[in-house]
């Protein structure tokens, strides 16, 4: 794509964090490239004409941007809970550069027709570089198995999740799926069936109005655990490339191993909301956590926590999925699952490395590294020379109370909503252009991102 016009920009005194390694320099950006990176003690004087912009960073932090390979942006269709303009502007003040979207919008994603319409809404107004997964549903196998890969980044399978009728427990359906699907298959696993039953019981013994409480006894481990088991044993029979989406327990580790994403056919993420929250915060946060697979006890964030470090865990996402705060007011049956966090996942993340639960380099693979080398991004996800320009700047010294005056969600609201986080995002580049600026107040700048 050409530029308008020459535009470089010199980014000073950064503390750049990329590949495993964490140093003081400068980088040089020409249009949407990353065209120089300098040690802190080069000299950058040659490069610098009457029109670069001169931005010094006084120390922040230089992130490659956060890839969120799991985002619904609900467009088109259910556009009271968000669009992709209203939650893809939010992503970017939380330093997400790149995001990958979900099929259940309405109408659901389910052939490349429904896919060339969303693309074009996001080649229109998406702040951030974008690509769309396909869904699966009892009758489109055939458009799923012959789409063309540039039109969608990846399938997603709900195995066994209450989605209307992208539900697939059709073993002839999964057979053929997994023996053929050309793109990566990302599952949502959890067992219907199972979760029926708990239903039942539950009604049966707290009627239509139960706590909050009981979210993880219905949606329940073994639910998770016999999902999980049945999309591996799949992947493993026909070799397919599986993802399994937002794990929340610890008995599904099992099925994982550590090493490089690079060398597996079978990878792994977990959620924000599934490291930092736990069961005993259903009390004070209610349905606003409601979220499918459910938030358990302390138990599993540990040892999620655990296997993010071990190298079991590949990528770290948000299933940013925003609803209503008056759909979220409904009592526990009735309240839709699912939590707004695009905006504040890094932000979080941040904490953790505070607290030394992770490292900062680990938080960069996860976020970034890791997502680019699953889809193949091309010059994306790392901070080289040549690469684009997709960044993120982070003031470590500075804290930020999550209110209603920074809450960018078309929603409104944050399950963060008070929490003092103890950094700040200053600015987000996306190929190039600094998208959002935080120096003073929020400041937002459109700018036509890419289809990944
Ligand atoms: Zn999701």
């Amino acid at each position: 794509m050409e530029a308008k016009q020459n535009t470089s920009k010199l980014l000073l005194n950064a503390q750049i964090v990329n590949e495993g390694k964490a140093f003081f320099g400068h980088i040089f950006i020409r249009n949407e490239i990353i065209e120089k990176i300098l040690l802190a003690n080069d000299d950058y004087s040659e490069l610098i004409s009457e029109s670069t912009e001169i931005i010094d960073l006084s120390g922040h932090l230089i992130l490659p941007g956060v890839i969120d390979i799991h985002v619904h942006f609900r467009e088109p269709g259910l556009t009271q809970k968000g669009t992709i303009f209203s939650e893809s502007r939010a992503a970017v003040a939380g330093g997400v550069t790149s995001a990958l979207e979900m099929p259940n919008t309405n109408p659901p994603t389910l052939t490349e027709k429904e896919l060339d319409e969303k693309l074009a809404i996001a080649e229109k107004t998406s702040f951030v570089n974008y690509g769309f997964y396909m869904g699966v549903s009892s009758n489109n196998l055939n458009d799923v198995l012959n789409i063309n890969p540039e039109k969608a980044c990846g399938i997603k399978l709900f195995l066994g999740s209450s989605t209307g009728n992208m539900l697939i427990d059709d073993e002839q359906i999964l057979d053929k799926l997994f023996a053929e699907s050309r793109l990566p298959i990302v599952v949502h696993a959890e067992d219907e069936k199972r979760i029926l039953e708990n239903t039942a019981r539950i009604k049966s013994d707290y009627g239509e109005n139960p706590p909050i409480s009981v979210h993880p006894v219905i949606r329940d481990v073994e639910a998770c655990y016999q999902s999980t088991k049945k999309a591996v044993e799949l992947a493993k029979k026909y070799n397919t490339r599986l993802h399994i989406a937002h794990l929340s327990t610890a008995q599904e580790l099992e099925f994982f191993s550590a090493g490089p994403l690079a060398e597996k056919r079978i990878t792994t993420e977990v959620c924000i909301h599934h490291l930092w929250f736990t069961a005993d915060d259903y009390d004070q946060l209610g349905t606003t956590i409601k979220c499918n697979p459910a938030i358990k006890t302390s138990e599993h964030r540990d040892a999620l926590r655990n296997a993010v470090n071990s190298g079991q865990i590949d990528i770290l996402a948000t299933d940013h999925a925003p609803h209503t705060r008056e759909e979220k007011a409904q009592n526990y049956f009735n309240a839709p699952s699912g939590i707004p966090l695009v905006q504040h996942n890094l932000q979080a993340l941040l904490e953790l490395v505070r607290q030394d639960v992770f490292s900062l380099e680990t938080v960069v693979e996860k976020t970034a590294h890791n997502p680019a080398r699953m889809f193949g991004f091309e010059k994306r996800g790392f901070i080289r020379e040549g690469y684009f320009a997709d960044l993120v700047v982070v003031n470590l010294n500075s804290s930020q109370t999550v209110d209603s005056t920074n809450i960018f969600y078309h929603c409104g609201w944050s399950p963060f909503e008070n929490y003092t986080f103890k950094s700040k995002i200053i600015c987000t580049f996306v190929n190039g252009n600094m998208v959002f600026e935080n120096f003073s107040t929020p400041q937002f700048n459109f700018s036509n991102a890419h289809k990944l």
